[in-house]
């Protein structure tokens, strides 16, 4: 499908505003005048501008009607049936009743009949947006590579998640090495780099056990933690020295590049978003980056028997971000896949909530599970034992993940001033037979199956 980026529509955009402006005082104000000086000053200006979406930026207002939106907002009332949502200038402007909520004058009125509307869905672990290589292993701890100078705006894989329902995803750096630098959160329906940006850095990237432990001639845990700690904490030391000095109690520091990231860490301005997985090695994610260095960061993967770790991180406000493995299985004496030697199949993301974790949410590790497929480790999330009563798999998806990488003001539900991310669905998205009928990113339809081929 054609796709004219938002900043090229918003150049067309004020050249009409600027000719429109302009134009009056040249033919006099006359509307009739107007047409015909307009045509004749520039023969370019014969041109129709590109046409500009109900909804996005600079276009005219658009009022989605639909059976059912799934708001599903941090706190309150999660959905509303029979109901509309305005959107202005790639924002939600107002969500209510049908029947009861005023539509603005020349607002386009779109009607989805039985289907529904929900948030556009945020994957928090995903290796898509650009090129491969994001597996730096230079060094074991690489906390200043960046992962936004790899982004390729569009590719085919983005098209994918886009059709997929997914609007917004983290693209992070591999984990061959413990710390593989900072990710960049990015809107996958975009036609440009700028278009796209959410924030960079999005995370830091932290890897604990498994994948690191291939780095170099092999390195055991026991190290690793030690190098990372010691990495994290110089950080820290470079941080507070930057605090000192804007408190104007020490003289400026030296910039080094490596731990900038840290500082914004300190700060609480961006997160660590750490593979981890195994009871043991959540457990050091949590004690050692949470409680005692006090950084924010969740949990990704958290499988195998990760969820045990579950109070701990309810009790330090630690989301985990479940996937793509979905379950812990019984292990036998002779093949343990856990050390936990349950009896039965424990889904993971179940784990967590039982106990007590609110905060659940899903990933796929894209490519490793295919962008698009991001729904079903929701769906697999029920399918073992999480429950979805509350809508916990749908929030799992938005407002759960826009929360857990500080987006919570802007993205991950449909609620005023939010962006107008939104996706038109058959049915509940944790469901494997529900599709995605069309993808709004800013307001801008970015994907209708019914006007091109339906990619997934
Ligand atoms: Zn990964």
């Amino acid at each position: 499908m054609a796709h004219t980026s938002n900043m090229r529509r918003t150049g067309s955009a004020l050249i009409a505003l600027s000719l429109t402006l302009v134009l009056p005082l040249w033919a006099g104000g006359a509307e009739s005048k107007l047409t015909s000086a307009a045509s004749a000053a520039s023969p370019a200006s014969a041109a129709p501008a590109p046409l500009l979406q109900p909804g996005e930026q600079g276009g005219r207002g658009l009022a989605i009607r639909a059976a059912k939106v799934l708001s599903v907002p941090l706190k309150g009332r999660q959905f509303l049936d029979n109901a509309v949502v305005l959107i202005k200038d790639g924002k939600i402007e107002a969500l209510g009743p049908a029947n009861s909520t005023p539509i603005p004058a020349g607002y386009e009125v779109l009607d989805v009949g039985d289907n529904w509307l929900m948030p556009g869905m945020i994957d928090l672990h995903s290796h898509i947006a650009g090129t491969f290589d994001i597996n730096d292993t230079v060094y074991l701890t690489n906390p200043g590579c960046r992962a936004s100078v790899a982004v390729r705006p569009g590719n085919s894989r983005l098209k994918m998640g886009l059709a997929g329902g997914v609007t917004t995803i983290l693209f992070i750096p591999g984990s061959g090495s413990n710390i593989g630098g900072q990710g960049v959160l990015y809107k996958t329906g975009a036609a440009d780099y700028e278009a796209g940006l959410v924030r960079d850095p999005g995370s830091m990237k932290l890897a604990q056990a498994g994948n690191p432990e291939r780095y170099l001639f092999r390195v055991g845990r026991s190290f690793m933690n030690w190098n990372t700690r010691n990495t994290l904490q110089r950080g820290v030391a470079y941080a507070k020295r930057w605090e000192a000095f804007e408190n104007g109690e020490a003289a400026q520091p030296q910039r080094d590049i490596q731990f900038e990231v840290v500082r914004l860490l300190y700060n609480k301005e961006t997160q660590i978003s750490t593979h981890t997985q195994i009871y043991q090695v959540v457990n050091m994610t949590l004690t050692m980056v949470a409680k005692e260095l006090g950084l924010p960061v969740y949990i990704d993967h958290g499988t195998f028997d990760g969820w045990r770790a579950g109070a701990r991180a309810k009790e330090l406000g630690v989301s985990a971000i479940i996937g793509p493995r979905a379950i812990d299985p019984p292990s036998s004496r002779n093949f343990r896949f856990s050390g936990s030697l349950s009896a039965r199949i424990q889904g993971c993301a179940a784990g967590y909530q039982e106990a007590g974790l609110e905060m659940v949410g899903f990933n796929t590790d894209a490519p490793v599970i295919p962008q698009e497929t991001l729904q079903l480790q929701a769906g697999m999330g029920g399918r073992y034992g999480f429950r979805c009563d509350e809508l916990q798999a749908v929030r799992g998806l938005t407002i759960v993940p826009a929360v857990t990488a500080g987006l919570g003001h802007r993205l991950g539900s449909i609620e005023p001033g939010k962006d107008a991310d939104l996706l038109v669905v058959t049915g509940d998205p944790a469901d494997p037979r529900t599709s995605v009928e069309a993808v709004y990113t800013d307001g801008e339809k970015v994907y209708d199956p019914r006007v091109e081929r339906r990619r997934w």
